[in-house]
């Protein structure tokens, strides 16, 4: 396994639960605690809570009561959703808000201690007959009978299996800031709320459940970075800049942020090949999508839990493959469809058949 990002580390936990020999490699020398959160839906929750750790997500994050979409000038709701436990039955888990290093933690506890090979940078695959290798930065190099790319939007392991293809840079940056609740001196905010402009949006959540701490991500048009960095400083003048003319209700936010970063966003045009020979992807790896409805992560959490279950199912990697195909590109192609319309939840939406869904128990697709 390459990566032990959402993906890797959700397919790592499966994959050695049901027997399986797994070893992650990845290229930073530790996890940090990156100024970001994310928002993990009942699709995700009911995944998480296989491996036992629905409830340290909610213990750690927040199981947000509600979202809602607000016009950026009249501050009108376009829409609104309440979490509740009517919800929570109809969707089958809650939708839960944390932070990304809280959840990193949380998914580390899933696979088994010792399991993470940290400061490994894949840089080269060489498949023979009777498996694969992989070279690391370090001068390691190890055999395996199949390799899985779980290394997100530059994935070498893809580059290896369709050849070198640099992501796409959407011509928007999401500056990100998180700041103590006690900023706001006693002004309430709902616990998700996503104000819509016409060209920029910006979500403003909690990610505890004490919701003393606030995060904000607001992404805006922005000229290609001049330095390859994955962020660069930003700051709270830029931030007011950015959103200037925007309801009073979010100014009052955004004039509390500190320590604000902006990070480049990148997709790739839709391509469902995902395999070949020995190699399999998943996540950002095949398909990075647009962070307009908060589902990327959702979806490498996703693949990992049904190309676990096409692996346990299928002797033949060849044949897990084409399953976890088969099963996979539909779904996540209208994922991807709705991420660059960013339209989900702006009106009137349509929310079952993505929080719904169970994916390790949905039927998989038979292959065409
Ligand atoms: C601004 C923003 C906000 C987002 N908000 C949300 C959200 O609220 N909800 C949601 O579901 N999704 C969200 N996403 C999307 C989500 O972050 C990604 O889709 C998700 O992290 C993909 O998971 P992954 O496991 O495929 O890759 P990653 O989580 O990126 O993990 C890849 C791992 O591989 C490692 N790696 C890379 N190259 C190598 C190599 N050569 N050798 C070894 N290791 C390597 C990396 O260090 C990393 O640890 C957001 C994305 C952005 C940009």
């Amino acid at each position: 396994m390459v990566g032990a990002g959402l993906g890797g580390m959700t397919v790592a936990g499966f994959l050695q639960r049901a027997g399986f020999a797994v070893a992650v490699y990845e290229q930073a020398p530790a996890f940090s605690r990156i100024g970001a959160g994310i928002i993990l839906s009942a699709n995700v929750m009911k995944v998480l809570r296989r491996l036992g750790l629905e409830q340290m997500v909610v213990d750690i994050g927040i199981k947000a009561n509600c979202y809602i979409s607000r016009a950026w000038d009249t501050g009108d709701t376009m829409y609104r959703i309440d979490f509740d436990a009517a919800s929570e039955a109809r969707f089958g888990g809650p939708y839960a808000n944390i932070h990304r290093g809280d959840l990193h933690a949380v998914l580390e506890k899933g696979v088994t201690p010792g399991s993470i090979a940290f400061n490994h940078q894949l840089v080269g695959l060489d498949e023979t007959a009777d498996a694969i290798r992989l070279v690391f930065a370090n001068g390691a190099a190890v055999d395996a009978d199949i390799v899985i790319g779980a290394d997100g939007v530059n994935s070498k392991v893809r580059e290896y299996l369709l050849g070198r293809d640099p992501p796409r840079y959407i011509g928007m940056a999401a500056h990100r800031a998180i700041f103590p609740t006690t900023a706001l001196r006693g002004f309430e905010i709902p616990d998700c709320t996503k104000w819509w402009g016409p060209d920029r949006h910006i979500l403003v959540y909690y990610m505890t459940s004490r919701r003393d701490e606030v995060y904000a991500i607001g992404v805006v048009p922005h000229a290609p970075f001049e330095s390859d960095a994955a962020s660069l400083p930003s700051s709270r003048a830029e931030l007011l800049r950015c959103f200037e003319g925007f309801h009073a209700d979010l100014l009052r936010v955004i004039e509390v942020t500190t320590d604000v970063t902006v990070w480049p966003i990148f997709d790739r045009e839709r391509n469902d090949r995902w395999s070949g020979g020995r190699i399999v992807l998943l996540g950002d790896a095949c398909h990075p999508m647009r962070p307009f409805m908060a589902a990327g992560g959702a979806m490498a959490i996703e693949d990992a839990a049904i190309l676990s279950r096409c692996l346990a199912q299928f002797d033949e990697p060849a044949e897990a493959w084409r399953w976890y195909e088969a099963t996979r590109v539909g779904r996540v192609g209208e994922t991807q469809r709705l991420s660059i319309e960013n339209s989900w939840m702006r009106g009137a939406t349509d929310t079952d058949w993505f929080y719904c869904y169970d994916p390790c128990t949905a039927p998989l697709r038979r292959p065409e």
